[in-house]
């Protein structure tokens, strides 16, 4: 009965951020135009498959232009609905904000289930639809730049680079239209794991701060802490697998869209990945049980849960049993407002979407300004740093054999030393910065004043007091 009073993902969204102004001296006009949705444009186009024309409907929304261009994913799904692009848009605005990320918010989506299509038709359906968006300039290097969302990857993204650059010949930058390519395509390396990765340094940042683990109830490090993940696509999987192997959290619940499974030693997530890629779920997985109600595992004991697969899966039906102090919401909107307010009341922590995930678009960011530059990272300066630290290592090896004194280096030192940074190391590091950062600016806004209830309010707040800003400096 209480989901009647659910509000859908948009007024979720603009719930949060109304929650957030009430606390903000923003003009009532001002206010109006940072929340609103600039435009949302739909379109039905057809494509001959299988010998019928079959008619396709697609949306790209921009929420904000405060700067260009736009960025947000484009998501391939059969309930893909304006409502929803246009909330995924809206939080694209705050998250790139939060990040310091130089792009206003946008987002896409296309209603199809690509499970149903073979890879040539998908590729005839993503070139017909990229080419109605390019022909808007909702497509373009300096305009509007998409990304993959839920149900697409780098293939996607390298076919729909592939047809701007056919529309626009002569346009240098045209890799630039679209981030989320392979690494032959113009891609970067580390932006497949990057929103998963980042899902990890926030919960590294988090727990570098005794008292807001504290407020969750919890004490320690991530080391030994139960973690279950819903969705293990490529937020889910490589989020889980990180936090395993690097963290030494036990994943010890993993719930798909075919059920769940449960052990309370932890999961091998690789293993359990490899299956699901191979048998399209989790089902008949050997080495754990499996639960047919997947949902219902949402609601066991343990330390971290992370909801990973889509929105409004955290609601008022299931917030009051749900039993994980902490939650990092690596999907977009995964808790509705509703749920959020009972899950405040009764304590629960919870790392907002847009700071958690924002390690897709942060590194689609690096990509962007690779395109644009055309070099990658690391390329000049990699060798130069390396012949410099041989310098101090020559010469440390040098003082310890001409003076007698004994010096040896720790095993490891000098190969970890000498080598200077990749391209990857550099991506890394980046995005740990941003999203340490990141936390850091949400944290002062939490403890600054005691009348901001929670992390969510404070991202809130950092967001649209920069995006107000840009809006001034344009003179509104
Ligand atoms: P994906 O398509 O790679 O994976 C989604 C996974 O969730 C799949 O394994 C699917 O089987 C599973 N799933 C679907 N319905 C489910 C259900 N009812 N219960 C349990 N599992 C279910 O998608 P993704 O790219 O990992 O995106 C997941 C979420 O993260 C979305 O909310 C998306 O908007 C958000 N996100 C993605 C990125 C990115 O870089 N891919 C960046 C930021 C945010």
């Amino acid at each position: 009965m209480t989901q009647i009073n659910e509000p859908s993902f948009r007024e979720s969204v603009d719930l949060m951020f109304n929650r957030a102004v009430a606390l903000m001296d923003l003009s009532p006009g001002l206010e109006e135009k940072i929340r609103v949705c600039n435009s949302t444009y739909t379109v039905r186009f057809g494509v001959r498959l299988r010998g019928h024309v079959h008619t396709f409907t697609g949306y790209r929304s921009v929420h904000s232009e405060h700067m260009e261009p736009v960025k947000g994913g484009i998501r391939y799904a059969p309930n893909v609905h304006q409502d929803e692009v246009e909330a995924l848009a809206a939080l694209m605005t705050y998250k790139c904000a939060l990040v310091e990320v130089p792009f206003g918010g946008s987002k896409g989506g296309l209603r199809i289930d690509p499970r149903l299509y073979e890879e040539r038709e998908l590729e005839q359906i993503t070139r017909r639809f990229a080419y109605e968006l390019v022909k808007r300039d909702l497509i373009h290097p300096s305009q509007n730049v998409p990304a993959p969302d839920m149900g697409t990857g780098e293939r996607e993204m390298a076919w729909i680079a592939d047809q701007y650059a056919r529309m626009n010949t002569t346009d240098i930058n045209s890799r630039a239209c679209v981030t989320g390519k392979p690494l032959n395509a113009g891609g970067i390396v580390g932006r497949v794991e990057a929103t998963g990765r980042g899902v990890q340094f926030a919960l590294r940042e988090f727990f570098r701060h005794p008292e807001d683990v504290a407020k969750a109830g919890l004490s320690g490090g991530l080391d030994g802490k139960r973690v279950i993940v819903q969705g293990l696509g490529n937020v889910g999987f490589h989020a889980a697998k990180f936090l395993a192997q690097e963290d030494g959290v036990a994943i010890t619940g993993i719930v798909e869209h075919d059920g769940a499974l449960f052990d309370p030693d932890g999961l091998d997530v690789e293993a359990v990945h490899q299956w699901l890629v191979r048998h399209g779920g989790v089902s008949g997985y050997p080495d754990a049980t499996h639960t047919a109600d997947g949902a219902k595992v949402l609601e066991e004991a343990c330390d971290i849960l992370i909801p990973a697969a889509m929105e409004g899966v955290i609601n008022m039906a299931n917030a009051p049993r749900i039993r994980a102090p902490l939650i990092i919401e690596a999907a977009n909107g995964p808790i509705t407002a509703g749920a959020d307010e009972i899950l405040r009341d009764k304590g629960v922590l919870i790392v907002p979407d847009m700071y958690a995930n924002a390690g897709g678009v942060t590194v689609s960011y690096f990509e962007w300004v690779k395109n644009l530059s055309r070099i990658r990272f690391g390329r000049m300066q990699r060798r130069q740093e390396e012949s410099r630290h041989q310098l101090v290592v020559d010469e440390l090896e040098r003082l310890s054999q001409d003076k007698n004194l004994g010096w040896t280096l720790s095993p490891g030192f000098k190969e970890k030393y000498l080598r200077g940074a990749d391209e990857l190391e550099l991506v890394r590091s980046g995005l740990d910065d941003t999203m340490r950062i990141a936390y850091q600016s949400m944290r002062e806004v939490w403890h600054g004043r005691n009348d901001v209830p929670d992390l969510r309010t404070a991202a809130y707040m950092v967001s649209i007091d920069r995006v107000a800003a840009s809006y001034r400096a344009k003179g509104l």
